[in-house]
């Protein structure tokens, strides 16, 4: 058979040829970063095709982004040419389960034409039940609403299986939660959530559909199964027969999405559903040098709930991994943008990087702004992945319309974005009115509006409405002409209740408002508002100039350290390593210790994305709230096994060494700081000090070994050898 052109086969490690090869019953594949699981995955649906033991289409394969799902398909073009055209069922949870619903929605009451709502379309049709219903749409918004059911989505229960003690606006939350999905199935929709949730009602109340698919698909393979939800889980038992071909890779170290529903047990569960399964442990990194790897190795051995597991590597070239401290976020920066441009050039007989070699990860979006900003200035070409740039941003835009309102009267694009945003409960049709009227009359719609509601051309409500709005931009024009512009941007976002908007959207609205913060931060560098406003025409602009990419070059890749799960790039830079930063304190705050754990396997995953090198830093001072605050260098840092790190002290920068010294005996004489003391990351130092951090981290053990060799001893106390 086809075994004769099995080339894929060479160059894989018997631990990885075994699970290619095991291709009947289930194989869990329980490994640490770089250590070729999804390669396994790969090679192991081209073995199964080149094999003739299935056809294309008899595979289900599970990736966890679209991106991932169009690599491995060209991946398996390349391993065994166009025979792999035919996998339709390889994609994410989300697309797959989309197919399947397509095909049997009747079932579930839909047509096979159902639209899939995004979360504004959702929201709409929540705040029409919760006003029905005569419940207060401030107090129970329907952001939080649309939160609450995707969570219950996610974890598999329909209305009906609702456990006790869920629930929303004292005892209405069942009884909503129903309402809302006949309401979707009416407009024959169905939202993200009931993509997987329909799937599962379908095959589990027909049976004798279920067994076809158990039947159609042989064989499945599921990638970074550390990071299914239940909902997913529930599906994936559903599709697979118990003696079922079935094939998960996964990390419990890379658990990322605790805060979406996503479960480690499902890990050790699998064990017990599949007795007999065959589990195979890959302990080779082929990704990263010894001293990437022994950084992160060091730093995950803190946290207490693993599974445990050992990593090594032959690459024992490269440098330690480095980490500097700076005096602030623009200096950070200016120093990774220059590193960026130091990494292009050729050394000592080594061709230089290419920009699309370099990636820099952050841990939220709001610290994309100054890196964006200081590349956008030296031309050099960067992408940023799963988003939208910084100045792209909704938020960012609504914000702006409302500075460019405030500046000019005639701006109505700015006008037409933000008169109803917040909801002030001026629709469509009115706005549109209004439009059509400024343009009769010649006049710019703000002006229009000032005429109108003399009126009678509009109801009574959307007059008073308008009155409220024209008058809140007189007055904010007004202080524009005495407050500082940023001010008046806070001012603006307060009062207009636009920060409240976002702080009821329990999805994504903290994120939006630490990069509103980040806007109003980044103002106080200009004189005026007018020469705020150019600077961003100009950064957008150059934005569009140098997307251009003559060399083949590609572009520095900007992500968050979520996004940046399965990739991996010769040069990684992870900035801001700061307590409150990274650790991010919402998630201390939200979920101790475990939240603590979960950003500590973020902190891995950010580490093992570099192939090569692996740049930390942090800086001393960040700008919050318009007042300069101290920041604490992560604990993360001080994690690292001194012996894979280089605290670059040398650079008439704040450096690393004197400010881990430093920062380490205010910490210790942190809660003594008493009152008087008033600066917010004093504050939250003093917090961690005092509840949430246990004071002493448990004692690190010698953590990589292979081939008997001991690569990296993190020792508990090395904080204090940060002296070279
Ligand atoms: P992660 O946990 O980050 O998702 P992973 O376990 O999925 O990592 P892969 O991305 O599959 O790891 O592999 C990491 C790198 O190692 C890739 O560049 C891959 O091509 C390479 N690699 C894996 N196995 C081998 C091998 N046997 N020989 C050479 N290179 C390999
Ligand atoms: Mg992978």
């Amino acid at each position: 058979e086809g075994e004769a052109s099995n080339d894929y086969l060479r160059g894989l490690n018997p631990e990885q040829r075994e699970a290619v090869e095991t291709t009947e019953g289930p194989v869990l594949v329980l490994a640490g970063a770089g250590t070729g699981k999804t390669r396994v995955l790969t090679t192991r649906l081209a073995h199964i095709l080149a094999t003739g033991r299935a056809k294309p289409w008899e595979m289900l394969a599970v990736t966890f982004t679209n991106k991932a799902a169009r690599e491995m398909r060209e991946r398996i073009t390349h391993l065994i040419g166009p025979s792999a055209e035919g996998l339709r069922w390889l994609g994410t949870f989300h697309s797959i389960a989309a197919q399947i619903l397509r095909r049997h929605a009747e079932l579930v009451g839909l047509k096979s034409s159902f639209t899939i709502l995004d979360t504004d379309d959702q929201e709409r049709v929540l705040k029409q039940l919760l006003e029905a219903a005569n419940i207060d749409t401030k107090r129970w918004t329907p952001k939080s609403l649309s939160g609450l059911i995707d969570h219950w989505k996610n974890r598999g229960w329909t209305p009906d299986k609702l456990p006790p003690g869920e629930d929303f606006a004292n005892g209405k939350g069942q009884g909503l939660y129903a309402a809302y999905q006949a309401r979707l199935r009416s407009l024959n929709a169905c939202d993200f959530g009931d993509l997987l949730l329909h799937n599962i009602t379908i095959l589990s109340q027909h049976a004798d559909l279920a067994e076809e698919y158990r039947r159609r698909f042989r064989y499945i393979l599921v990638d970074e199964y550390q990071d299914t939800n239940v909902a997913q889980y529930l599906w994936l038992r559903l599709l697979t027969a118990s003696t079922g071909n079935v094939c998960c890779v996964g990390d419990d170290d890379q658990s990322i999405y605790g805060w979406r529903g996503a479960e480690v047990d499902n890990i050790l569960r699998f064990e017990r559903d599949f007795p007999g399964a065959k589990i195979v442990k890959l302990e080779r990194n082929y990704r990263s040098t010894s001293h990437i790897l022994g950084a992160a190795s060091g730093l995950i051995a803190a946290n207490r709930d693993r599974l445990g597991k050992t990593l090594w590597t032959e690459d024992d070239s490269g440098d330690k991994v480095r980490v500097r401290g700076v005096w602030d976020g623009e200096a950070e920066a200016r120093l990774i943008a220059d590193e960026i441009e130091t990494a292009r050039r050729p050394h000592a007989g080594e061709p230089g990087l290419k920009y699309k070699d370099m990636a820099i990860l952050v841990r939220a979006s709001f610290q994309m702004r100054a890196f964006e900003e200081r590349l956008v200035m030296l031309a050099i070409p960067y992408t940023v992945i799963g988003g939208p740039r910084f100045f792209e941003r909704a938020e960012i835009r609504d914000a702006h319309a409302y500075l460019r309102l405030i500046l000019s009267e005639d701006d109505d694009l700015a006008f037409e974005r933000i008169v109803n945003v917040p909801k002030r409960g001026i629709g469509d049709t009115s706005v549109q009115k209004i439009l059509q009227l400024a343009r009769q009359h010649d006049l710019s719609a703000l002006t229009a509006v000032r005429g109108l509601i003399n009126t009678d051309e509009l109801q009574a409500r959307t007059r008073t409405a308008l009155s409220n709005f024209v008058r809140d931009i007189d007055r904010w024009r007004q202080l524009s002409e005495t407050t500082p512009h940023w001010q008046v941007m806070e001012t603006v976002l307060e009062e207009s209740g636009y920060t409240d908007m976002q702080k009821a959207d329990r999805t994504s609205g903290q994120t939006r408002l630490e990069n509103l913060k980040e806007l109003t931060q980044s103002m106080q560098q200009f004189e005026t508002l007018q020469a705020y406003l150019e600077h961003v025409s100009l950064v957008m602009d150059l934005e569009r100039a140098t997307s251009d990419d003559p060399n083949g070059d590609g572009a520095v890749q900007i992500m968050t350290l979520h996004g940046a799960k399965g990739l991996e790039f010769p040069l990684v830079f992870l900035p801001g390593w700061e307590e409150g930063v990274f650790p991010s304190q919402r998630s201390i705050d939200e979920k101790g210790e475990k939240g603590l754990e979960e950003e500590r396997r973020l902190a891995y995953v950010g580490v093992t994305r570099a192939k090569q090198d692996a740049r930390i830093s942090f800086a001393a001072n960040r700008l919050v709230y318009g007042r300069w605050t101290s920041q604490l260098p992560s604990r993360f840092v001080d994690e690292l096994p001194i012996a894979h790190v280089d605290p670059q002290s040398d650079t008439g920068y704040y450096g690393a060494s004197s400010g881990m010294k430093e920062a380490k005996s205010r910490w210790d004489d942190a809660p003594s700081f008493g009152s008087g003391y008033s600066s917010p990351g004093w504050k939250r130092a003093q917090s961690f000090t005092a509840a949430q951090t246990p004071a002493k981290l448990p004692a690190r053990k010698a953590v990589i070994e292979g081939d008997g060799r001991l690569i990296a001893t993190a020792d508990p106390k090395s904080s204090s050898g940060w002296k070279k």
